[in-house]
């Protein structure tokens, strides 16, 4: 379900960049607005309550600090997973490559084995998705270490794209606070409708 605090702060304040960037860094991934991202991640308990969530998993850097305060509701660590050039071959960490959106570089991921194991229970959260490798590579560590994906959180899905799709059909519960299917320059930003019942917050 949508989160409309959210939905007309990026009416508001986000900036459409090109064809498919969205530009949130007045009050998302760089300058913060903190108590928004404690709504976000009141937010996020409410969408997966009742689930068992042992760690928060997301990746440097814009997915810090949503996945802390999510944290503090969910009463457990966070963990991020880093980004990385030189593939590190000690066998101390699960990697996986992912290439980046904004970038178009692909970069290796790590997380030390201390950090994931088998009995945890594991939520990822990021930013934004779009084509969904940030997180199939995030989920990719989670089935490495053996512990179990309760599912991933998003606060900006970008709909146009097809990693929100994706990751639906592999069975990942996918919640996004806000799912943008249009934007552009002149005309803004076009959310996604509710299905009909779906009440918005
Ligand atoms: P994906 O891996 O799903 O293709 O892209 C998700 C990652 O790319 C996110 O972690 C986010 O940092 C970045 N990203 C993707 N789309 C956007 C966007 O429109 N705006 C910003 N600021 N970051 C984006």
């Amino acid at each position: 379900m949508q989160m409309k605090l959210l939905m007309d702060r990026i009416r508001r304040d986000g900036r459409v960049e090109g064809e498919n960037i969205l530009k949130v860094d007045s009050f998302l991934n760089h300058q913060i607005d903190v108590e928004l991202l404690d709504e976000i991640g009141r937010e996020f308990r409410r969408q997966f309550r009742d689930r068992t969530v042992s760690k928060i998993l997301t990746i440097e850097s814009s997915g810090i600090a949503i996945a802390c305060i999510a944290a503090r509701y969910f009463s457990c660590p966070v963990v991020f997973a880093k980004k990385t050039k030189s593939l590190n071959l000690s066998g101390d960490v699960y990697t996986a490559s992912v290439e980046s959106f904004t970038h178009k570089t692909v970069n290796d991921i790590i997380v030390s084995k201390k950090f994931l194991q088998a009995d945890d229970h594991i939520l990822i959260i990021d930013d934004f998705l779009a084509n969904g490798k940030a997180i199939l590579g995030l989920s990719d560590l989670v089935r490495q270490s053996g512990a179990e994906l309760v599912g991933a959180g998003v606060v900006i899905e970008k709909g146009f794209q097809d990693g929100g799709k994706r990751i639906r059909e592999m069975g990942i519960d996918l919640h996004s606070l806000a799912i943008v299917d249009a934007m552009d320059q002149e005309t803004g930003i076009r959310f996604r409708e509710e299905a009909p019942g779906e009440e918005m917050l």
